[in-house]
Formats: structure tokens, sequence, C-alpha cells
């Protein structure tokens, strides 16, 4: 990167992941202290049949949410390994620098937002690439 203006910026892009970072933490926190709640719960529970459906639905939504601040935090973990070897605001797919305006909404993004609609599209039909 031969962008020296760059300099000034990474500062701030390193504080808002460090920020980001404890939020989302703080969040993980939350769900897994939900889910042990959860399975202490699940030892009483085959003296209430009918309350399995809903135990489980709350479990599966504990359970996404998990995941989705897990790739979160490792989204956060790429972006600063980005900004350590300078390819940060480069879309991991195309190679083109993401929307300015996008990173600063999300300091975190990994793709262009082109690349980021492809990739959701993939996801919601199910593609294996
Ligand atoms: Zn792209």
């Amino acid at each position: 990167m031969a962008e020296e203006h760059r300099g000034a910026e990474v500062g701030k892009v390193r504080d808002r992941l460090a920020a980001e970072r404890r939020r989302i933490a703080e969040l993980i926190a939350e769900t897994e202290e939900g889910e042990q709640e959860g399975s202490s719960e699940l030892s009483t529970l085959d003296q209430h049949p009918a309350e399995i459906g809903t135990e489980t639905a709350d479990w599966e939504v504990a359970l996404s949410l998990h995941e989705q601040l897990t790739g979160e935090l490792a989204d956060i973990d790429a972006a600063e390994r980005r900004l350590d070897d300078g390819t940060y605001g480069l879309c991991e797919a195309c190679g083109r620098p993401i929307d300015a305006a996008r990173l600063s909404a999300l300091p975190a993004s990994r793709f262009c937002i082109e690349d980021q609609r492809l990739a959701e599209r993939e996801a919601a039909t199910g593609a294996v690439s």
C-alpha cells in the first residue's frame, strides 16, 4: 500500500474495531449465560414435556445469535489482520477498495457491497461453492 494518507485513519479504525469487539464479546457472554441456564433447566424438563417445544425454540434463537456474533468477532479479527498487512479496506473477493461509507458503517466489512450481496444470495439459496 503506497497510500500514506491512510496512516491517520488506521488508528481510528483500530479503536472502532476494538469497541465493536468489546460490544460483541459482551453479547456473546450474555448468550452463553443463557445457554447455561437452558441446559440446567433441561434436567427438569422430562417432567414437563409440553414445555420442550418453546425451550427448543429459545435454544435455537440463542444458538443462531451466538453463531452470528462469533462470525462478527471473526470478521473483526480478520479486519485487524488486514490492517497489519496493509490490505484493510480491500474486498476479499475482487480486491477493489470497499466504499468508504460502507467501511465507516461496518468497519469489519470483508467484501464490497456487490460481493456481499452475492455472498448473501448464495447463503440464502444454500448454494455450496
Ligand atoms: Zn468485491
